[in-house]
């Protein structure tokens, strides 16, 4: 029998005054919460009220609780867009429901000790557009929300984005992980390598540190041992890097790393402590001691990472002093190793079989660690900064790690574990999937055809190149290759560079962009001040039209790469007319010097330019007569057109690149490079996502460069769709005022079978 609707009087004007003490007690965040859930479902006379936060890998976990078991906190998630909270927190808006379990949506935690709840009515938590979790409630009875109702709810869940927003970003995450760590161990890192790996530990360890560091032995002795060692280990190192067949790019990381073998001063101080009565291996101890201390106090983070390799380096020597080999450890692998450790140098890891590596988390870690670079290059996932993860983890431990989210679980519960190997399944489906899509032309449905492209500087990125999914490299990024040396590359290792990405494109285009360095990308060779703003400040062609030696040199290497073929060159942050001209000058004197010294000169020259910066939009008409294309780095121009910091994830997300301002400047620009003929392409991370790719095809782009991983999907998505009609649906949608248009697109191509 139905039950009889109920009426209720809430007071919302009290429900808020308690809110406000809540706030200011001296608790914390969790505790809020829970107090938050008790009063809410006390004053709105519900009988459920449940605060989900959203989680990395899109999980929206059960965070605080009045009215489900306590148990279930922090055990019981959904999936974004799983059951009813998964609906309200794709579609970011109130939602309310009357007939919960006979909803098609409805999904039984039966952990949740939930009764028959008839209504669920619930509303997003937000930061700007970002979405942060759902906050709920439930009634046994039937029951209509009012307007009033929603809105206290919608009030209640500013007030919980403001507690969220009140600790800073990192503290923030900290709280969350000391809760799930005690509950479920999941520890959270970032992710230095994407992927998914399930997999056993195996802690790798250095060598103990050495006790007898004075010798009872003579020194002639101590120090034969010493040289008998590194040469068995200058041996072992050419064997370990022939076997791992490391190419020619990520030789050179190793390069450096051999130079510090035969490093004269290195040597020569481990021979005086050994004169000064140490053993060989308290010497090589002893100067490693000194080192690490001395390599701490530098501020510079790309020879800070150096210290890694560094301490591989004299582990390794330990070892061979000790006649072990570093090898061994293999037999003790099982065929799905997840490595953990602090950090490790690049040598480290190849001893490693790297078959039997599906994963690697480490305490330390930044992107420009070499050990990273070799795992991209060996596509091993890379999980770093997992604090603890040393000590928290014992060899044998089960692991299941989401790179693409950066957080590990150690001894997951099957639950999780389901979820996990669902997952993996599900990227290798949607893999092989992408696959057969390779080598069937790239066209949308009306027929437009798209030229798909890979931004590339990794020997990596390369692998894909040649397999027919992309048409060439349209962005090189120039500056990753002189990140992982110490000193800046002369022009005859630049041109051996740049000749083998010519060599792994096989013939198909590479577009060079000159050094594109400072802000985030700093080369420890060039001298950089403290900047305020560095990505505004002294950056990018900015430096290198100052510092014209190192445009010329990079400009000479371009030409003397593509050796007689087709030269295409790009120039980054371009901001007025004068300093295209400029650069161009420069390619020109190059090309002349090139001509005057006899050298072979490339058979056809394009100059194109980046457009990062709006002031150069309002020159368009000025500068496109004088370049053969031009590509737009959406990742710096919307940063400088939502005036919104990239690299702070607490504003990031705050305005949409789907969105009027940022769409109608794409229009403008690709319709006036129409109208003068100049291809025009979009390389930032826009180009790599489905949605965004929708509305840049339909705007009229013909050319997009991309991340390689995100070939497969964008190609899916332009087979799938028909230009004319998100055309014509952009053109309705442009003109109303919106923060963010993503929803009704989003909606616009699930309504129309395009493949997101
Ligand atoms: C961009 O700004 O969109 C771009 C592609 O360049 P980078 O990401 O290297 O700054
Ligand atoms: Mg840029």
């Amino acid at each position: 029998m139905e039950k009889e609707q109920i009426t209720k009087v809430i007071s919302s004007r009290r429900l808020l005054k308690k809110l406000r003490e809540v706030m200011s007690a001296d608790i914390s965040v969790q505790e809020k919460l829970n107090r938050i859930v008790d009063v809410v479902a006390f004053e709105m006379q519900t009988e459920v009220c449940s605060f989900y936060l959203l989680q990395p890998g899109d999980i929206l976990e059960l965070f605080a609780s009045f009215g489900l078991k306590q148990s279930a906190l922090h055990e019981t998630s959904l999936r974004l867009g799983e059951g009813l909270i998964g609906e309200i927190a794709v579609q970011k808006k109130a939602l309310s429901f009357d007939d919960v379990w006979h909803h098609p949506s409805f999904v039984f935690k039966p952990e949740t000790g939930e009764k028959i709840f008839r209504t669920l009515m619930g509303v997003p938590v937000l930061q700007g557009t970002h979405l942060l979790g759902v906050l709920a409630v439930q009634t046994e009875q039937p029951y209509v929300y009012t307007e009033e109702e929603i809105e206290t709810l919608e009030t209640v869940a500013m007030l919980i984005g403001q507690i969220l927003l009140s600790v800073d970003f990192k503290s923030r995450q900290n709280t969350f992980v000391k809760v799930n760590k005690d509950v479920r161990s999941r520890i959270e890192g970032v992710r230095l390598m994407s992927g998914m790996a399930i997999g056993t530990a195996f802690v790798h360890a250095r060598t103990g540190r050495i006790e007898n560091l004075i010798s009872s032995n003579n020194e002639v002795v101590e120090q034969n041992k010493l040289t008998a060692a590194l040469t068995d280990m200058d041996k072992a190192l050419s064997e370990t890097l022939a076997d791992a067949n490391i190419s020619d790019e990520n030789a050179e990381i190793f390069e450096t790393y051999r130079m510090f073998t035969k490093d004269k001063g290195w040597i020569r101080k481990m021979t005086d402590y050994i004169h000064a009565g140490f053993t060989a291996e308290g010497a090589v101890q002893k100067v490693a001691d000194d080192m690490t201390e001395r390599m701490s106090m530098i501020t510079d983070p790309y020879l800070k990472e150096r210290i890694h390799d560094f301490q591989d380096l004299a582990d390794r020597l330990l070892h061979h002093l000790a006649g072990k080999d570093t090898r061994a450890k293999n037999k003790d692998l099982s065929e799905n190793t997840i490595l953990v450790a602090h950090s490790m140098g690049p040598a480290e890891l190849l001893d490693y079989k790297k078959e039997k590596i599906k994963g690697i988390i480490l305490e330390e870690g930044s992107p420009t660690m070499h050990v990273v670079i070799i795992a991209k290059a060996l596509n091993i996932p890379v999980v770093g900064g997992v604090k603890g993860v040393v000590d928290a983890v014992l060899n044998g431990d089960k692991i299941a790690l989401d790179a693409d989210n950066g957080y590990v679980y150690i001894n997951p519960v099957e639950d999780i574990l389901k979820d996990f190997k669902k997952r993996i399944e599900s990227r290798e489906r949607i893999r092989r999937k992408y696959e057969k899509l390779k080598n069937v032309p790239c066209q949308t449905k009306d027929g437009v055809s798209v030229s798909l492209n890979i931004n590339a500087g990794l020997a990596l990125d390369m692998l894909s190149l040649g397999d027919g999914f992309s048409d060439g490299i349209g962005l090189y990024r120039t500056e990753l290759p002189f990140m992982s040396t110490t000193q800046l590359p002369d022009t005859q290792k630049q041109t051996e560079i740049y000749s083998r990405a010519l060599l792994n494109a096989a013939g198909k285009p590479v577009v060079f962009r000159t050094l594109d360095i400072g802000s985030d990308k700093v080369l420890p060779y060039v001298q950089h001040k403290s900047e305020e703003n560095p990505a505004m400040g002294w950056r990018s062609i900015r430096i290198t039209l100052d510092r014209r030696t190192l445009l010329r040199q990079q400009l000479r290497a371009f030409i003397r790469a593509v050796n007689g073929g087709d030269l295409y060159v790009m120039f980054p942050m371009i901001t007025d007319v004068d300093e295209f001209v400029e650069a161009k000058k420069t390619l020109d004197i190059e090309l002349a010097r090139e001509k005057e010294k006899g050298h072979i000169l490339p058979k056809k020259v394009q100059v194109g330019t980046m457009l990062e910066v709006p002031s150069l939009i309002f020159q368009l008409e000025e500068l496109l007569p004088l370049v053969d294309f031009l590509s737009i780095g959406t990742n710096d121009l919307s940063q400088f057109l939502f005036a919104t910091d990239r690299s702070d994830p607490t504003i990031w997300e705050r305005y949409d690149v789907l969105s009027a301002p940022m769409i109608r400047t794409l229009k403008w620009i690709v319709e006036l490079c129409d109208t003068y003929n100049v291809p025009c392409s979009v390389c930032g991370e826009m180009a790599g996502k489905p949605l965004e790719a929708m509305v840049l095809v339909a705007l009229g782009f013909k050319k997009l460069s991309m991340n390689a991983a995100s070939l497969g999907p964008v190609k899916a998505m332009i087979l799938s769709m028909d230009t004319s009609l998100v055309k014509d649906y952009l053109e309705t949608i442009l003109p109303v005022p919106a923060h963010s248009l993503r929803e009704k697109l989003r909606l616009f191509a699930i309504d129309h079978d395009i493949v997101i």
